[in-house]
């Protein structure tokens, strides 16, 4: 590569330098007829055009870098891998755990047959167990109660969960243990295989590795093979306050999944213990891992919870939280299937996890854990390489070194401007500052500019488009925020040399400088708030810093094509690696907003997203455009592509959001409930009953997608007022989740077949002065739902489950609320409780509204005909959750 450099010099030139702005325009726009070598712009617009084509190719090698999986070992090979994880094995266990089909806590499928395949899974592993190890195996049946502050805020009352645990002894006769954590129960209408029957196999056969090795463990692995997680984690609950080995857990893994297949992302470690860390970074040979996932889970964006709040809340253990997080489209759906899971998948986590399960219980960390307590760590790892990871502390002084580094580094520009350009340092502050400004206000254009194309495409009823096809966001958002940043800056810099005669380099370094001085503002503030994250900022901070430095040494002031390649190498480490998280992020949270519920903006989401992410990507690459001849060229051929994109979208059945496959499943999902609903008065008469089918609006284009397909749901109507008027808006709402999803339709219908139709009782009440005492009974089907919500002046005081205090959730009407959601084993079990109530001295009356939902999530209750006919008419690229409900309420 060489610059076009014209070498002629006149004395035109020297007039141009007091010109007018027609010529300033001239000169940094066409400016071919230019003879100044020093205001000529150096770069023809082909090599932009091969930057953006690097960048391309970039993305594409970043894509593939991420899908890369292991070869998965098979049968046949394990002679020639002893003491290795076989993923073939696992994934037989999987694929008999699946046959069962889904396995709802509760239900027959769950407590019996997926706990008969564990168990004799773990029988005849055991039977070859080596004599170095001490094996103990323990069914739990737990119950208890707990309060969980998920979404709305919720009380889980549980009873007889079931959890299979393996204590895997060490001979030294150890009294510390590292946890593994599974759940074999799944969400129902889902095969569970990645969420989590995967999980499961992957343990097992880690546990078979471990017991056949003659290799004797410092401190024992505690299996815990847990019943009940899609039921808000009750089996977890179970173990870690009440099993008898769960004392002498002192750390942690969990093995989860957000999506199916792919490589398992670390996204939760911690609280504090950074040597958990430390081990997972020495010892995994694929890691994935990176605390801006966990601070993005943290955050509550991603809607979900695991077993490791548990652990951490309940049992005060430290851990790691692994999952799978790609293909999130199947996840609790009845696409989470066997043909989902890769034999890489298996290989990858299987051979992770055992490293580290290996590390951490060889390690002389547990039996002393609270001593290596302190400290938390930042981590991100490059391309899946390696873990790069530091103390927050060492964190707090790299960061603040590279603040004053970058900003000594702009201080030295600023001088060798007055050198070469005449500039004083006043002015270069002052350009610079103006610089920072523009930039912030083209980012700002990008943002206005991509929620006005998001607004149309709502408005004509395109929306989602990039659900099933993440390019379109690309088109619809990337390249214009691309465009944007780049006109903006090229037509300030058109006018704000009227003063000062610039030449493209010195105006190339003002704008690079101005990039470099607010990212190294974002790592400040980042400092001074303590954001993990703020490694993404100091990877732009250093790197520029580097290239300004390095420019300087080793080009002086006329550059060539040596410092475009140095200017690529520098900006591209930084630029792939922050590519590589957005990736990531991109996979995790495009198929969420396909759960996300109606009232959610998926697009404007997406939209502010793609360009806020891609813009800060782009930052070092905009300024190069103002050393670029004829930069129209590339502006029309990005402008081009925009425009026939959108086109395309508008025009062709391409942008049709969702797909049930081939290839792509990116289902639209429907949660309904067939659902008896009946209102009593405060005298217990029954003033108002309906029946029909509840649809859950679980994203923004809900529900008439369908109505051609399926023709009743041409009848739905908005639920508005009955929100006002009940509690929870008069629906069985399974989780309280009021605040997330509050925009549900209802179509009328048959009356349900109810199985095992409530039955509350009221088994006392007693009056005292101030205080009223009510005691109930509810019998029903296995998982049951009660809210409450006390009068003006009424509140509850105490409750005879066993919570610390009763939770309270969103305001209805301004009063408090209360949700409990109980559920039972395989034997039918009674709901009964009392609850305590603080009443104004002289009250008469009724004191609470008081409603009871019940849910048919499994077996002959779930669905009668009428319920099974219409879900039979959803279109294949469609995942339709069904149940059949009630809710009944009362004044008390
Ligand atoms: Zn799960």
């Amino acid at each position: 590569m060489g610059f076009d450099l014209n070498k002629k010099r006149t004395m035109a030139s020297l007039r141009q330098r007091f010109s007018t702005e027609t010529s300033n325009y001239r000169k940094y726009i066409h400016k071919d007829d230019e003879d100044n070598s020093k205001f000529q712009k150096p770069l023809p617009a082909s090599h932009f055009m091969l930057i953006l084509g690097l960048m391309l190719l970039t993305f594409s090698l970043v894509i593939i870098i991420e899908k890369q999986l292991p070869k998965g070992l098979t049968l046949a090979e394990e002679k020639d891998y002893p003491d290795k994880f076989i993923a073939e094995r696992a994934f037989n266990i999987l694929q008999n755990l699946t046959r069962i089909g889904p396995r709802t806590a509760g239900s027959y499928e769950n407590e019996v047959l997926a706990v008969r395949i564990i168990t004799s899974e773990i029988d005849s592993i055991i039977k070859e167990a080596h004599s170095n190890h001490i094996v103990q195996v323990d069914v739990q049946k737990a119950s208890g109660a707990f309060n969980l502050a998920f979404l709305d805020g919720m009380t889980n009352v549980y009873q007889d969960v079931q959890n299979i645990v393996v204590k895997l002894g060490s001979k030294i006769d150890s009294s510390h243990s590292l946890l593994i954590n599974c759940h074999f129960d799944s969400v129902l209408d889902s095969p569970g295989a990645s969420d989590d029957g995967a999980g499961c196999a992957v343990m097992l056969e880690i546990l078979r590795v471990l017991i056949h090795s003659d290799k004797i463990l410092r401190h024992n692995i505690i299996f815990l093979f847990n019943g009940g997680e899609e039921n808000f984690m009750p089996a977890s609950h179970g173990f870690i306050t009440q099993h008898k080995w769960a004392k002498e857990v002192r750390a942690f893994i969990n093995l989860e999944a957000c999506g199916a297949g792919g490589r398992e992302v670390l996204f939760q470690a911690g609280p504090n213990h950074p040597w958990i860390l430390e081990t997972y970074s020495e010892e995994v040979p694929y890691p994935y891992a990176s605390s801006l996932a966990q601070e993005i889970f943290q955050s509550g964006v991603i809607p979900g919870d695991t077993d490791y709040r548990i652990f951490r809340d309940f049992g005060n253990v430290s851990g790691l939280d692994f999952a799978w997080s790609s293909n999130g489209y199947v996840y609790h759906t009845k696409f989470d299937n066997i043909e989902q899971v890769p034999l890489g998948s298996l290989q990858r986590t299987g051979d992770n996890i055992l490293a580290l399960a290996k590390g951490m219980a060889q390690g002389h960390q547990l039996s002393n854990v609270e001593n290596y307590r302190a400290g938390n760590l930042v981590f991100f790892d490059f391309l899946g390489a390696f873990v790069i990871r530091w103390p927050m502390a060492v964190a707090d002084f790299v960061n603040f070194l590279s603040v004053i580094g970058s900003f000594y580094c702009i201080f030295w520009n600023l001088k060798e401007a007055k050198k070469y350009d005449d500039v004083s340092g006043k002015s270069y502050l002052t350009k610079l500052y103006q610089c920072m400004l523009i930039i912030v206000s083209s980012w700002l254009f990008c943002l206005v500019f991509s929620l006005g194309t998001a607004a149309c495409l709502v408005g004509l009823g395109r929306t989602m488009s990039w659900y099933a096809r993440p390019f379109w966001a690309f088109f619809l958002y990337v390249i214009p925020a691309l465009v944007i940043s780049l006109v903006t800056i090229l037509i300030h810099a058109k006018y704000y040399n009227k003063d000062l005669e610039l030449s493209p380099w010195t105006v190339f370094q003002l704008y690079y400088d101005a990039y470099q001085a607010l990212w190294t503002i974002v790592l400040f503030i980042g400092i001074l708030l303590r954001i993990r994250s703020s490694f993404i900022a100091l990877t732009w901070v250093v790197f520029a810093s580097l290239g300004n430095i390095l420019k300087s040494k080793l080009f002086g002031r006329w550059r060539d094509s040596k410092w475009l390649f140095l200017h690529i190498f520098l900006i591209g480490l930084p630029f792939v690696q922050n590519f590589y998280l957005i990736i990531g992020a991109l996979y995790l949270f495009i198929p969420v907003l396909g759960r996300a519920g109606s009232g959610s903006h998926a697009e404007y989401l997406v939209a502010v997203l793609m360009s806020s992410l891609f813009t800060t990507l782009f930052s070092f690459a905009v300024p190069l455009i103002l050393l670029v001849k004829q930069v129209y060229k590339i502006l029309n051929l990005l402008v081009a592509l925009f425009l026939i994109s959108l086109a395309v979208l508008l025009l062709t059945p391409m942008g049709f959001p969702y797909s049930g496959g081939p290839g792509i499943i990116a289902p639209q999902r429907f949660m309904i409930a067939h659902t008896q609903r009946i209102f009593h008065d405060s005298s217990g008469a029954i003033i108002n009953k309906s029946n029909g089918y509840w649809m859950v609006d679980m994203d923004i284009n809900s529900p008439h997608t369908v109505d051609y397909h399926v023709p009743i749901m041409k009848t739905a109507e908005l639920i508005e007022k009955d929100c006002e008027k009940y509690l929870y808006c008069g629906l069985p709402y399974l989780v309280p989740v009021l605040t997330m999803i509050w925009k549900t339709h209802w179509v009328p219908g048959p009356e349900p077949r109810l199985l095992k139709p409530v039955n509350m009782t009221i088994i006392e009440r007693t009056k005292t002065e101030g205080s009223q005492r009510l005691s109930f009974e509810i019998n029903g089907p296995a998982h049951l739902g009660v809210m409450i919500s006390p009068f003006e002046g009424v509140e509850i005081n105490s409750w005879s489950i066993p919570t610390p205090e009763p939770l309270a959730g969103p305001m209805w009407n301004g009063r408090n609320t209360y949700f409990i959601y109980y559920a039972h084993g395989l034997d039918s079990v009674p709901f009964k409780f009392w609850i305590d109530f603080k009443v104004p001295l002289h009250h008469t009356g009724p004191i609470i509204d008081f409603a009871v939902t019940s849910h048919y999530l499994f077996g002959e209750g779930k669905a009668s005909k009428p319920l099974k006919d219409m879900v039979g008419q959803f279109p294949s690229w469609t995942a339709v959750s069904y149940w059949t409900a009630s809710y009944e309420s009362w004044i008390l």
